[in-house]
């Protein structure tokens, strides 16, 4: 896979120094015209930053890219329709919705990379740092080891949805799949994208009358929006790949 960034990115292996703040003369330079991939985790955070249902912020924010090779759909910010392409959350003081914002703005300056291994039970990751030429961040600030940097920017909780969404888009068995079908797709929206209608179709239908679930996971799910993701994400790696993440009745 390319990111787009690998002619600034190099593999890190030790500490780095990078500060970011108003006072750096750059501020607010990088929140345009990006090509900003939302996982489910980040649209979920955003939209209840933002008092949004998922399907509000989804029409005004996210543009829908199907170049995967199966047709996942992949959500991506939609920046301003003004000359700058600024981010829709980007205001005068910085960012609007900095709390909760997305995966790869948290990450920066690095960049990660994953390998599943087993299964998805194991992972190994590696790390590299991207300079963009006009990020004085580097300039300035304290040293970080990659543990202090996630700690800082939040990102354990943010590394572990995600790790959860790629271990559904890169699934062991995807290659048996061949291209997602129309109702694939459909689930796909609703269980990683629309807590509130995956929602209903959890507590609505049959599902959880056909599946070993236990009573203390129901109630999570019922609520806490994080929790009915992570057995949304459960529920389409069995749907699209037969995997046994749910165990149906006998
Ligand atoms: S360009 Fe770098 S230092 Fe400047 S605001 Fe963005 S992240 Fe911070
Ligand atoms: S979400 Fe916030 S940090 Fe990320 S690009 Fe937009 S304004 Fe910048």
């Amino acid at each position: 896979m390319t990111t787009g960034y690998e002619d600034r990115m190099a593999p890190l292996d030790g500490p780095f120094r990078f500060a970011c703040d108003p006072s750096v003369p750059c501020f607010k330079e990088c929140c345009r015209d990006l090509d900003l991939i939302l996982t489910p985790y980040d649209i979920l955070r955003l939209k209840n930053n933002l008092g949004l249902s998922s399907e509000v912020f989804i029409e005004e924010f996210v543009i829908w890219d199907f170049s995967h090779d199966m047709g996942f759909p992949t959500a991506k910010l939609r920046m301003s329709d003004n000359a700058e392409k600024l981010c829709p959350f980007l205001g005068d003081e910085g960012c609007k919705v900095y709390p909760d914002r997305p995966s790869a703005c948290r990450i920066y300056p690095l960049a990660r990379a994953t390998q599943k291994h087993a299964r998805f039970e194991r992972t190994t990751d590696a790390y590299f740092l991207v300079r963009e030429s006009h990020c004085k961040g580097f300039e300035r600030g304290r040293e970080w080891t990659i543990e202090d940097w996630k700690k800082d920017q939040g990102l354990d909780e943010y590394f572990e949805m995600n790790d959860l969404w790629t271990a559904v888009v890169c699934s062991p068995f995807k290659e048996k799949r061949g291209k997602l079908a129309d109702r694939d797709i459909k689930a796909i929206f609703m269980a990683a994208y629309n807590p509130e209608m995956f929602k209903q179709f959890v507590f609505q239908s049959t599902l959880l009358s056909r599946i070993e679930i236990d009573r203390g996971r129901v109630d999570k799910i019922r609520d806490d929006e994080v929790e009915l993701l992570r057995f949304g994400l459960d529920w389409l790696r069995f749907v699209l790949f037969g995997e046994s993440t749910i165990e149906v009745k006998s």
